[in-house]
């Protein structure tokens, strides 16, 4: 599976090591310096999963072949790849990664010389050369060396807590006892270590960064069991779950309820644009509206892209905005730099809790309170044309056509969307009331399926 995201397969079956080298092989290529001999510098690091050594051979292989010269930072969430590119000022990265797949899955996210994932553009260049063998490798006296640097989970931390909306102090003062659930992933250390530079007492659960995933690693909240649970036997203040590659974060309240995954980053655009207010916020086009609730609040515009961190990151830089994300819990601050980052959503909201002498489900129950339904349904040949039919019977909603139809009314919204890698549709409705969303879903779902 090959996306603007990257690859993904099932290791041992599409995900083989000679497909792993070929693709860093084109990337290797793509990563091009000034001068003839001059050599690209790569950086390198991966999740948890156990594929992931298998598969740091085979990618270090593809990238030494063609010439550059590998810093490998070792186990690590992606925005911490992201940061060293930035600062390392090299000509890409590489995160070996899954992300939220289940633990037979690995796949690599492709990073660009600026620390944000490659452009569409550049990820077809990518798919050209790996397709069309057109990857060229060096000759013997060309190859790159790889160096090992595991300072950037530090740098990482240290780089957040320097972030002027944090207030360490502050922090340390509520002492708040938090459960945190990195499902053995890559934020296994790091995400312990910012918590306890924050002077929170941490309960680890799963924190053992050995890929060996206790539960469905998406973090939704049927797979939150054991941290709702801990929270609640621990009386701890929050409970935070991390995927595995540390990019998006999930929030437990005090009372062990999932406040589900739409509420990270409404929480975290609250906090930052109370401080910020008329600030710009961009987000995907399949967030909920209590962003643009909350925006309005604060004298803010949102703006909307297509579903994807790419997308949202260009969005970002475009406008200046002071914060974005997905609603999927990938929270990006850009004055950290431009990528959905689990690190820098805990601090914002042990921030926000320190800050508003608030409970997490106070500060929760102040958000604006939508139903959100999300629902899959198989692609048929009439798609196309019942596509059509939903639109006339929702002529009077507002139409959005920059990735699949949104369609919004007044107190909903509907959101149909082909999926990339499957032959499926995705609809996600979201409305004032539950019985609103449900409907929206049953009938947009009716009308899609029928041939
Ligand atoms: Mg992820």
């Amino acid at each position: 599976m090959a996306s603007v995201s990257g690859i993904r397969g099932v290791v041992g079956k599409s995900l083989i090591p000679e497909v792993l080298a070929k693709y860093s092989a084109g990337f290797g290529n793509l990563c091009k310096t000034g001068g003839q001999n001059a050599r690209p510098q790569v950086i390198l690091g991966r999740d948890s999963r156990t594929s992931g050594e298998m598969c740091r051979f085979a990618v270090l292989s593809g990238l030494l072949a063609t010439g550059c010269e590998v810093i490998d930072i070792g186990i690590c969430p992606t925005p911490t790849v992201q940061i060293a590119v930035e600062e390392l000022r090299a000509e890409g990265g590489i995160v070996i990664t899954a992300s939220h797949n289940p633990i037979q899955w690995n796949g690599l996210k492709f990073i660009g010389s600026d620390g944000t994932f490659l452009a569409e553009r550049e990820v077809r260049r990518l798919l050209d050369l790996v397709k069309n063998d057109k990857i060229s490798y060096r000759s013997w006296m060309e190859f790159g060396k790889v160096k090992l640097d595991h300072s950037w989970i530090q740098k990482h931390i240290e780089k957040i807590l320097k972030l002027k909306y944090i207030n360490i102090n502050k922090i340390k003062r509520k002492k708040l006892k938090v459960v945190l659930d990195c499902c053995n992933g890559a934020g296994g250390i790091i995400s312990p270590n910012l918590l306890k530079a924050l002077g929170c007492q941490v309960i680890e659960l799963f924190c053992e960064p050995d890929g060996n995933f206790p539960h469905n690693p998406e973090p939704l909240p049927e797979n939150l069991i054991s941290l709702c649970q801990a929270v609640k036997k621990n009386k701890a203040d929050i409970g935070f779950a991390n995927d595995p590659d540390a990019d998006r974060l999930a929030i437990v309240s005090d009372l062990g309820i999932p406040l589900g995954e739409e509420a990270t980053l409404a929480l975290a655009t609250k906090f930052i644009l109370s401080k910020k207010p008329k600030s710009k916020v961009v987000t995907n086009i399949s967030t909920s509206r209590m962003i643009d609730d909350i925006a309005k609040k604060f004298g803010s515009k949102v703006y909307r892209t297509k579903v994807g961190e790419a997308h949202v990151v260009r969005g970002l830089k475009a406008v200046k905005g002071i914060i974005g994300g997905e609603g999927n819990g990938g929270v990006i601050l850009p004055e950290l730099h431009y990528g959905r980052d689990a690190l820098v959503g805990m601090a914002l909201i042990l921030e926000y809790l320190a800050e508003s002498e608030k409970t997490i489900t106070e500060l929760a129950s102040d958000l604006p309170r939508y139903f959100m339904i999300k629902k899959k349904g198989k692609l048929t040949k009439d798609f196309e044309k019942n596509l059509t039919q939903l639109k006339t019977k929702y002529a009077k909603g507002k139409i959005n056509l920059i990735d699949g139809v949104r369609i919004d009314f007044e107190d909903s919204w509907i959101h149909i969307r082909k999926s990339n890698t499957e032959p499926i549709f995705r609809i996600i409705a979201e409305a004032k009331s539950k019985k609103r969303a449900k409907e929206l879903v049953s009938e947009s779902k009716g009308i899609l399926s029928s041939n």
